[in-house]
């Protein structure tokens, strides 16, 4: 079977769901400032989802703010099984490639008055 989707931007790993739909494995912050990550796995599909924070994050004490090390294997591994356990079962169908289906919206903007009085 070949799929000629092309993988969205920091998806990691994808799995095929027996329906056809796909569940994308990413990394994403917890935090603003990156200071926590987690993996997420994201069905295509169904949406369903699970946010897997990674475990064992040793702060840098010279650099506060910044984190030294976090076992993003752990995070990588659940997001994984549980990506590996819903594309068995997920009988969701691929969603159908849509291009842009936000409404372009402009801004309201008053009118602008020329002559002030
Ligand atoms: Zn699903």
């Amino acid at each position: 079977m070949t799929q000629t989707t092309a993988w969205p931007v920091g998806v990691i790993a994808r799995y095929l769901a027996v329906g056809g739909a796909t569940v994308d494995i990413t990394h994403r912050d917890e935090t603003q400032d990156g200071t926590k990550k987690a993996t997420c796995a994201t069905c295509t599909g169904c949406r369903a989802a699970t946010v897997q924070p990674w475990a064992d994050s040793f702060p840098n004490y010279c650099r506060p703010g910044v984190t030294e090390f976090q076992n993003q294997d752990r995070g990588d591994r659940a997001a994984r099984a549980w990506a590996q356990k819903h594309a068995e079962t997920c009988r969701a169908l691929q969603p159908e490639p849509q291009a842009d289906t936000e409404p372009k919206r402009r801004p309201w903007l008053p009118t602008r008055r020329t002559k002030v009085a």
